[in-house]
């Protein structure tokens, strides 16, 4: 089963803004519904809210940019991973 579907996509565009709080809670109880249903999508918010957590547990309230923009490329790496997923 494929589950890198439009939904996904549009999941991961938005689950920085997700784990920051900064969706509204429609939103939030969009992509949490979608978790529910998606082990693909609940990897990449596992995956993030450690590393998050980690930063916070350092004594940052916010997460820096650098770390943002490590993220995303997570995710990027997340999808081309499902993407390429070798036939075994
Ligand atoms: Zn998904």
């Amino acid at each position: 089963m494929d589950h890198l579907s439009e939904t996904c996509r549009e999941i991961k565009d938005k689950l920085s803004a997700y784990l920051d709080g900064e969706l509204e809670s429609a939103l939030c109880a969009e992509i949490e519904q979608h978790l529910r249903g998606c082990d693909d999508c609940r990897v990449v918010v596992d995956t993030l809210n450690k590393t998050i957590t980690l930063y916070r547990n350092y004594g940052q309230a916010t997460v820096p940019p650098d770390v943002h923009e490590r993220l995303t490329r997570v995710l990027n790496l997340q999808q081309l991973k499902t993407k390429g997923k070798p036939a075994e």
